[in-house]
């Protein structure tokens, strides 16, 4: 089982980028209307369209002619807000980049092999007195540095692609500059060139000197948009944040106009992502297996979701709230960290396509094949036939709540204003798995029937579809199991299976049945 489940690992499913953009907020401009927010940073901010840094609070009006930022309006279609580093964080940066290059990479080593044996091709052709062929090898050679850096860094803040033709285009330039100022200074065509043609250390010397200025250059002019993680090790303990309502972000920020909407949206690294989700949708304190089986579900219904997006022209994956998964940005849980590092890019397939990984707080023991409207053939990996147990002796299992005949009016009439004078309220009929389908409500002068699913949605301590409503003095008592929709993942099974030993893998597989594992990359 152990082994299969080893292999199903090497299956890989490619995406565009490790980024996310997540939904904050959206402002409605109408006609004549505006609306107006607030971005802070501690360490300041980078607006495009403004050419400085600015320090303090942005303040952002949205018209319906124009978006202004602190008052200068700006024209752009994306605006793009990033958080400036700190003093502290360039240096911590600086030192970083400066021990990634005397640390002897992998990729390094090999591209100076690739490079020298292009080298030793070229003077056994008597090519090499050609600066623009060598220019070319060089440039192969770089270019193959990069892809192997990008390739090892696994987070780029911005899409590989985008990355890639950015560092291609400047070093083009850069080393064109480079070789010719080198060969000029070194005198390449007289003594130098006899030397790299006999001496092999001066050869190696000549090579590791032009590669490392032009990394040098390369990574000190765009070490800001260097992939994610670079700037996550250095930083990591002090991220810098942008402020919105209460909440702290790491990542970007885009602020986009859509027709009368302005939206706000969150650019960041999907594993910065799931740490946040995992801490408001999860319970930080519980076992790590539990939180690694829910990372996993976070991750693959994330990625479904960016599956989904490619298909639109929507511009953002997905929203922040309970809607698709509870995003509050930052937070200092370093402890789930683990959870989201040691099962990095893991999701659920089945068929080979990332599932739609539902996940409730408690299944109440509900089986979720049994739930009427559900289709099992669209999604078979949630068509759970064996029922789940393991949540039974939790606290949370069993819900109760009395309300009084006006309390039930008033509630009831969010969706019907003139309901009164209610005489009875009955569950009407429950489909197979025992959840309410329909619920009759009777007053003086009319009987009426409301769904489950609206009972849910106008009764917030109403905590799952599986209930009973017995009178009880002159009011009524709603006596309940479980906690959420009834599908998928239910989290305090989890709990309960763990206590018996169960490993995230083995969660994950009763939760959502003859799905398999997959591993995350990106397209190239
Ligand atoms: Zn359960």
């Amino acid at each position: 089982m152990k082994l299969l489940f080893k292999l199903f690992l090497f299956v890989s499913f490619s995406i565009q980028a490790f980024d996310v953009r997540v939904l904050l907020d959206q402002f409605s401009v109408a006609d004549g209307q505006k609306s107006e927010f607030v971005l802070s940073s501690e360490s300041g901010v980078f607006v495009s369209g403004i050419e400085n840094k600015i320090n303090g609070k942005l303040s952002i009006i949205c018209t319906d002619k124009n978006i202004l930022i602190n008052g200068v309006p700006v024209d752009n279609e994306w605006i793009q807000v990033s958080p400036s580093l700190s003093t502290h964080h360039e240096k911590k940066i600086h030192e970083f980049i400066a021990h990634w290059l005397k640390t002897e990479h992998a990729f390094r080593k090999e591209e100076m092999l690739k490079l020298t044996n292009f080298y030793e091709k070229f003077v056994n052709d008597r090519n090499f007195r050609d600066y623009e062929q060598l220019y070319t090898v060089l440039q192969t050679c770089i270019n193959l540095c990069i892809s192997s850096f990008i390739e090892s860094v696994e987070h780029p803040v911005m899409s590989c692609k985008s990355l890639v033709e950015v560092a291609q285009s400047q070093l083009t330039s850069q080393l064109k500059n480079l070789l010719t100022n080198t060969i000029n200074e070194k005198n390449v065509s007289g003594s130098l060139l006899k030397q790299l043609q006999k001496n092999e250390k001066i050869r190696i010397d000549f090579f590791d000197k032009v590669l490392d200025q032009v990394l040098l250059q390369f990574l000190t002019t765009y070490f800001l948009q260097l992939p994610h993680k670079v700037i996550y090790q250095a930083i990591k303990e002090h991220p810098c944040c942008l402020h919105f309502n209460k909440n702290k972000y790491v990542g970007i920020f885009y602020i986009l106009r859509q027709g009368n909407e302005v939206l706000l949206i969150n650019s960041l690294d999907i594993d910065d992502y799931l740490l946040s989700v995992v801490f408001s949708e999860g319970w930080p304190g519980w076992p790590m297996e539990v939180n690694k089986a829910l990372v996993i579900a976070n991750r693959t219904y994330l990625v479904e979701k960016i599956l989904q997006t490619n298909k639109t022209k929507r511009p953002y994956h997905i929203v922040n709230t309970i809607k698709h998964q509870t995003y509050k940005g930052h937070h200092k849980f370093i402890a789930l960290k683990k959870a989201v590092d040691e099962t990095r890019n893991v999701f659920i397939a089945y068929q080979g396509k990332p599932i739609v990984a539902m996940f409730d707080s408690c299944c109440g023991g509900v089986i979720p094949s049994k739930i009427e409207g559900f289709d099992g053939k669209k999604h078979p990996y949630l068509a759970r036939v064996k029922p789940c147990t393991y949540c039974k002796k939790k606290w949370i299992y069993n819900w109760k709540k009395e309300f009084s005949k006006l309390e039930i009016t008033e509630i009831l009439r969010k969706d019907h204003p003139h309901l009164h004078n209610i005489k009875d309220i009955k569950v009407a009929e429950y489909d197979n798995a025992g959840l309410v389908k329909r619920v009759l409500v009777v007053t003086s002068h009319e009987k009426m029937y409301i769904s489950g699913k609206k009972m849910y949605s106008l009764f917030s301590s109403v905590k799952s579809f599986c209930y009973s409503i017995k009178k009880k003095g002159k009011g009524y008592v709603f006596q309940g199991r479980g906690f959420g929709h009834h599908m998928g993942l239910c989290q305090w099974g989890s709990l309960g299976m763990v206590e018996d030993n169960w490993n995230y893998e083995k969660i994950l597989q009763f939760y959502y049945p003859n799905t398999e594992f997959m591993q995350l990359s990106l397209s190239r």
